[in-house]
């Protein structure tokens, strides 16, 4: 019987592409795929803690395998990802001792090591190396700038993956190239600040990277995420204007609509200068969605402070908008602040700047009813009879057809579009 391993995965989707690197590694290595980690041989919890609630997930359900690794000395319990981070070592083994591996992000070696040393396992076999797809197979993420260099004063993610740095141009294409080959159709590169992309590296930016990936046979659509304002420059605008393969669609975070707040974040841009980047963007590529990620409740947030970042997204009406309520997270320097918002006055901002984006999705999505959109077909949703897939503007789009296939382009005609997903019929 081929040993198993199950990871559970929180968090963004570098965790997603972390994730999927060690489970094909793990196969690599003759572990098969368990559907539950009661079922498994070895359990990874991939973990997050950029704010207290994924935090508080990963710990219960760490604390609920404690009698499942218990249970039988063959077993093999590993965490990895930011709880992990650059914590002590013997820290960790005093706060979990039930755990056999920590992995950092991005590091899948010491559970494979462990695996091979102590559980007996073979070594990797090279022939039969899988790359990672993402589940669906069509789409796949690929990590271009590893870590943050930035010190935004509420995130803890710089101090969890170390400094930022690009990995080698030639291994980020041949992967792309090994993606391309095995079916994925549409690639993600990553980064914490993807558009610093080559920074390290002589003669290399973001924008270079993503027209010679372009040329990579069999792949439809690249996308990149998540950029920060102050590198998005117009060589990266012109290269997804001008490379039909790269997405319109840009992560763009604002976090707050405040100029006081925004220098407090040390976001390093004011409101008018974010405006003045979309303006750019929308100006050389009309069709492009811009996404945005906001906090709400940062300490010392007035009301008429938050009026602002609803001012900004009713000015801008921009796509998607990931909210989230401030999160205090140990070691950063807005934690030692005061926290002077209370809880429900957070969650009712919140709600008041989900409501604002939630109605601006409404009215600018109503507005492609009856158009055609190009969607990538991913996968088959087999209860309400339809396939999955998004536009290049990264919308989600449910379609009926007979079987265009996971990894189809297919064109669609919109009958319904709601904020955030969209129905059509093939045209
Ligand atoms: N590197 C990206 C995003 C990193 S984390 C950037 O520079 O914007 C993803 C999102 O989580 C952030 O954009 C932010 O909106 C949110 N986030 C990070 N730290 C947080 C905290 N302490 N409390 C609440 N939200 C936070």
């Amino acid at each position: 019987m081929p040993r198993t391993y199950h990871i559970w995965t929180i968090g963004c989707q570098m965790n997603e592409a972390d994730s999927s690197r060690l489970a094909s590694e793990l196969e690599r290595a003759g572990f098969r795929r368990a559907g539950r980690a009661e079922d498994a041989d070895v359990v990874v919890l991939n973990t997050c803690v950029v704010r207290q609630k994924p935090e508080d997930k990963a710990i219960n359900r760490l604390h609920t395998l404690k009698p499942w690794r218990r249970a039988d000395a063959d077993r093999t319990l590993a965490l990895m990802g930011c709880l992990v981070g650059q914590r002590e070592m013997a820290e960790l083994r005093r706060a979990f001792p039930f755990v056999d591996v920590f992995m950092r992000p991005s590091e899948p070696a010491p559970l494979l090591d462990f695996l091979r040393d102590c559980r007996g396992g073979k070594d990797r076999e090279m022939e039969d190396y899988r790359l990672p797809a993402g589940a669906n197979g069509v789409t796949a993420y690929v990590p271009v700038t590893l870590g943050c260099s930035r010190a935004c004063s509420y995130c803890v993610i710089p101090g969890r993956r170390g400094p930022d740095r690009s990995r080698p141009p030639e291994e980020v294409l041949d992967e792309v190239r090994a993606l391309a080959d095995e079916g994925v159709r549409e690639i993600g590169m990553l980064g914490q600040i993807v558009d610093r992309y080559g920074m390290d590296l002589e003669g290399w930016t973001l924008a270079r990277l993503l027209r010679e990936a372009a040329r990579t046979e069999g792949l439809r659509r690249l996308r990149f995420l998540t950029s920060h304002p102050a590198y998005l420059d117009d060589e990266l605008i012109a290269a997804v204007r001008d490379e039909p393969k790269v997405c319109p669609c840009f992560e763009l975070p604002f976090q707050a609509g405040s100029n006081r707040i925004l220098k407090d974040m040390r976001r390093g841009y004011t409101r008018e200068q974010y405006a003045e980047i979309v303006r750019r963007i929308r100006a050389a590529i009309p069709e492009a969605a811009v996404n945005t990620d906001i906090i709400v409740g940062y300490p010392t947030e007035t009301e008429a402070e938050f009026v602002e970042t609803l001012d900004l997204m009713r000015e801008l009406e921009l796509d998607m908008a990931h909210i989230a309520k401030y999160s205090p997270r140990p070691g950063t320097t807005a934690a030692r602040m005061p926290d002077d918002v209370p809880p429900e006055e957070k969650e009712r901002r919140r709600r008041a700047a989900e409501e604002c984006a939630r109605s601006i999705l409404e009215r600018r999505h109503a507005a492609l009813i009856g158009e055609i959109v190009e969607v990538l077909a991913e996968s088959y949703d087999r209860k309400h009879g339809r396939w999955r897939g998004r536009t290049p503007q990264g919308k989600l789009v449910f379609f009926a057809a007979e079987n265009p296939g996971p990894g189809a382009l297919v064109n669609v005609r919109l009958e319904w579009a709601g904020p955030y997903s969209m129905i059509g019929t093939p045209d």
